[in-house]
C-alpha cells in the first residue's frame, strides 16, 4: 500500500515537471469540444437560432480576410421588394419561429433605406430578437426619423468595437435618447476585435463531411439570400471572391434549399444540419484566428 501511495505521488511530481498533466488537460478539452462541435453540427435544430441577411453585400470597413467576402465586394444593395417576399415566405414556413434576425451587410448603413427594413422584419416576425449588425462608421450621424424608427420596431443595434475612431459616447447617448437597446457584438465592448483567416482550397480537395463536422460555422451562421437558405456565410458569398479573383469556386442546388420549393420547416432544418459539397472547399484545419486587425490589401492570399 505504501509503495502505491509512494509510486503515485512519483508518478505526480514526474508529470508536473514534465507538464504532462496540462498535456493531457488540453488534449482531453480539445477532444470534447472537438465532440461537442460535431454533435452541434449535425443536431437537427427544432428552429432557425440566427438568421442572417445581408442588406448590403459591400463594406466601407474592408477588413482582411473578411468571412462574408465583403471587403472584396462590388457595390450591390437587396431590394425592399425582395426582403418582403423571402420574409413572407419564412413567415409561413416558421410561424414566426426565429430566435434571432441579423440584418447585417457588408454594411447595412450603407443601404439609403436601411431604415425601412426594420418595419418589414417585424411586421413578420413580432416576437423575434431583430438585431441591426453594423461597424458603427455611419451610425453616429443617422438622423432622428432613423434612431425613431429602430426604437418603434424594437430593434437591437449591435456594433463591433473595430479599432477605429467611432464617438462611442455620442451613440450611447443617442441609443439612451431613443430608448434603443445598444448590444456590442461579440464581447467587442471589451476584447479588442481581431481578425479570423477561413483559408480556401481552390481544388476542393478536402473532406466535405470532415469539414462540415468540425466548423463552427456550419448549421449555425444560417444565411438567407435570393430565397435560398445556406448554413453558412461562406458559400453564398462565394461569387464575390471569384469575381474579384477570377475563380470558379461552383456552388451547386445541393448547397442550399429554396425557400420556395421547401415543403415545411422540417425539411429545411435536415438540410441546414446536412454537410453540403461546397465544404470540400474549405481547410478547416489551416484556419487561424486572433489576427490583428488589418485593411485588406485585396490579395487572393488573404482568402487562401
Ligand atoms: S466590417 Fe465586417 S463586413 Fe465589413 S469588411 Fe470588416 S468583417 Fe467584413
Ligand atoms: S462551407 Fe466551409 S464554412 Fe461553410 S459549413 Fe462548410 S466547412 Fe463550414
Amino acid at each position: 500500500m505504501k509503495i502505491k501511495k509512494l509510486l503515485g505521488k512519483i508518478r505526480n511530481k514526474l508529470f508536473n515537471i514534465l507538464g504532462i498533466d496540462n498535456l493531457i488537460e488540453t488534449y482531453v478539452n480539445k477532444r470534447t469540444s472537438l465532440l461537442f462541435q460535431k454533435f452541434y453540427s449535425m443536431s437537427v435544430r427544432p428552429n432557425i437560432n440566427y438568421l442572417e441577411i445581408h442588406l448590403c453585400e459591400h463594406c466601407n470597413l474592408k477588413c482582411a480576410h473578411c468571412a462574408h467576402f465583403s471587403s472584396i465586394a462590388e457595390e450591390e444593395y437587396l431590394s425592399i421588394e425582395e426582403f418582403e417576399s423571402d420574409l413572407k415566405r419564412l413567415k409561413e414556413l416558421t410561424f414566426g419561429e426565429i430566435n434571432e434576425i441579423h440584418l447585417m451587410g457588408g454594411e447595412p448603413l450603407l443601404h439609403p433605406q436601411c431604415k425601412d427594413f426594420f418595419q418589414i422584419a417585424r411586421k413578420y416576425f413580432e416576437n423575434s430578437k431583430i438585431i441591426l449588425i453594423t461597424n458603427a462608421i455611419l451610425l453616429e450621424q443617422q438622423d432622428d426619423a432613423f434612431y425613431n424608427e429602430v426604437a418603434k420596431h424594437s430593434i437591437v443595434i449591435s456594433p463591433t468595437k473595430y479599432p477605429i475612431k467611432v464617438n462611442w459616447e455620442e451613440i450611447r447617448k443617442k441609443c439612451k435618447h431613443f430608448g434603443i437597446k445598444l448590444e456590442f457584438y461579440s464581447n467587442s465592448e471589451k476584447e479588442e476585435k481581431t481578425l479570423y483567416k477561413l483559408p480556401l482550397d481552390l481544388e476542393g480537395a478536402q473532406n466535405a463531411q470532415e469539414n462540415f463536422l468540425t466548423c463552427p460555422f456550419s448549421n449555425e451562421c444560417v444565411q438567407l439570400h435570393k430565397g435560398k437558405l445556406y448554413t453558412c456565410c461562406v458559400i453564398p458569398y462565394i461569387r464575390h471572391f471569384n469575381k474579384k479573383f477570377n475563380q470558379n469556386i461552383q456552388i451547386t442546388p445541393n448547397d442550399y434549399i429554396d425557400i420556395y420549393k421547401a415543403r415545411n420547416m422540417q425539411e429545411i432544418m435536415y438540410f441546414l444540419a446536412k454537410p453540403v459539397p461546397f465544404c470540400k472547399y474549405c481547410y478547416v484545419k489551416k484556419r487561424t484566428v486572433d489576427i490583428a486587425h488589418r485593411i485588406t490589401e485585396q490579395k487572393i492570399e488573404e482568402w487562401t
